[in-house]
């Protein structure tokens, strides 16, 4: 067994700068990954996700301009597409390398476990270390369907593998994966059905949110089967679905996006003494530790909010703490969004979430219907809403629903962080004709 200054478990958004961090400053490291290094976000999620939804959401776009009078026949050339998806993923993986490498850390490429306290073993190598972070993420859950296993269909780990576009595409799964990839593949000129157990797309949002969403997605002639299950899977050259009201749909293809497990399985945490909580995810506090002493865990895996922005985020709170500061993992704002189109973007609490703490609540929403931007190039399928303290009249939260809305949210966001009150948005003179334009419209609703 060797002896090293830092053991980091997976090369997520946290671990790899976490680890270049520590060597830089002269540390000894040793990076385990069992998969490609960049993790779930520069090899199965983020990047090319959001790389596909560029053609898909371009060539929807151009459709879209028919209502402005714009004239042309648009298609999207699948094989392309999925070339470029794959050179821009490549390109970032080939920067995770670099970095790593030049930070001189040393890279264990197998699947680590613990085979005592703080000790981790991978490749026929076993090491000891004082500090040690876990940050291995979450892997697609797939449900027990009859017959589903063994069939060929598609997790967002093996969605970007395809080059020919489906004619027909069946996505299990109404949450932001199913919905991005499945609006996506519509757009691109495939027949797309979503079926999800819940009432409604993005079942956590706000309702209002998810009925504008599904207005966009009945556009692009998406077929939704909601409040309804699957009850059996077969294969033979395309798939069956069975539902569990009888019916049944036939596709090509078959997309599951139904949620996450995290990555804690192969890691035999108990053997160092770290406790997982009721899901399996890791157990830590607000200083990000385990029940182990010497032992973090960040990111997905242990259980926060599961977005790139916030496993990067923990490596810089972990860091401060580890050097004396105060930081915790819940001192932010926090925001994230869905890219569809519409987009639905949110930051801070709901109206609903904020009433349940107690406070006194007000909340207004404007529709885009009403903000000259929206008007002028069509974009009225969406609202913004701000939810404020009636109290101090900080501002405690937004939802905005529309296009592009990722980027506005943010203005939301740096008010929130710099603890404005909703009248410091409401004085703002913001810039005409813009969508932003409506965010001191929508504060002047609370006068
Ligand atoms: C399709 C999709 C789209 C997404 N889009 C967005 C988005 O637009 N914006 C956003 O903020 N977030 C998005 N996410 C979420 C984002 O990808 C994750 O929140 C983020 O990657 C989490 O990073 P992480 O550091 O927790 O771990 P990960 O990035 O998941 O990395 C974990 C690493 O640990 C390795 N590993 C696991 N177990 C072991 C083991 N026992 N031994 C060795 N190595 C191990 C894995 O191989 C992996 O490389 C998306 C996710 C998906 C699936």
């Amino acid at each position: 067994m060797e002896r090293v200054d830092v053991i980091v478990i997976g090369s997520g958004q946290g671990g790899v700068p976490f680890a270049v961090d520590r060597a830089k400053r002269g540390d000894r490291v040793v990076l385990f990954d069992r998969g490609r290094l960049g993790g779930s976000c520069v090899n199965y999620g983020c990047t090319p996700s959001k790389t596909f939804l560029a053609a898909a959401h371009t060539a929807g776009r151009a459709r879209h301009g028919k209502t402005l009078g714009v004239r042309g026949d648009v298609s999207v050339d699948f094989g392309a597409t999925i070339d470029r998806v794959r050179s821009v993923v490549g390109e970032w993986r080939d920067g995770v390398e670099k970095k790593v490498a030049a930070a001189g850390i040393e890279v264990v490429r197998a699947e680590a476990s613990f085979t005592g306290e703080r000790i981790v073993t991978a490749g026929g190598q076993e090491f000891t270390a004082p500090l040690i972070l876990i940050d291995t993420g979450t892997s697609p859950l797939v449900p027990h369907v009859p017959g589903l296993a063994g069939t060929p269909y598609m997790t967002n780990v093996t969605f970007f593998d395809q080059r020919v576009l489906p004619k027909r595409l069946l996505v299990m799964g109404g949450g932001y994966i199913g919905l991005e990839l499945g609006q996506g593949m519509a757009r691109c000129g495939c027949q797309v059905h979503i079926i999800d157990s819940n009432a409604r797309v993005l079942a956590r949002e706000e309702a209002d949110a998810s009925e504008a969403l599904t207005k966009g997605l009945l556009a692009d002639g998406i077929s939704l089967h909601l409040s309804r299950k699957a009850t059996e899977v077969k294969h033979d050259g395309g798939f069956e679905m069975t539902l569990d009201d009888g019916s049944k749909l036939s596709a090509d293809a078959l997309l599951v996006a139904t949620g996450r497990v995290p990555n804690t399985a192969a890691l035999q945490a108990e053997k160092s003494g770290i406790a997982l909580d009721k899901r399996g995810y890791i157990g830590i506090d607000s200083r990000f530790a385990t029940s182990c002493q010497g032992v973090y865990a960040i990111g997905d895996v242990a259980g926060q909010p599961a977005f790139t922005h916030v496993s990067w985020e923990d490596h810089r709170r972990l860091e401060d703490i580890l050097a004396g500061g105060v930081r915790t993992r819940d001192d932010r704002v926090l925001g994230y969004s869905t890219y569809t189109e519409p987009q639905v973007a949110r930051v801070g609490m709901t109206a609903e979430e904020a009433k349940q703490t107690g406070r006194d609540v007000r909340a207004v929403t404007l529709p885009l219907s009403e903000i000259a931007r929206g008007i002028e190039w069509d974009q009225q399928n969406g609202f913004f809403r701000l939810v404020v303290d009636g109290q101090s009249e900080k501002i405690l939260g937004a939802t905005m629903v529309g296009y592009e809305t990722a980027e506005l949210v943010h203005v939301i966001l740096a008010h929130m962080e710099a603890g404005s009150t909703w009248r410091v948005l409401e004085r703002s003179v913001h810039i005409h004709p813009t969508f932003a334009e409506g965010l001191p419209s929508l504060a002047r609703l609370l006068t």
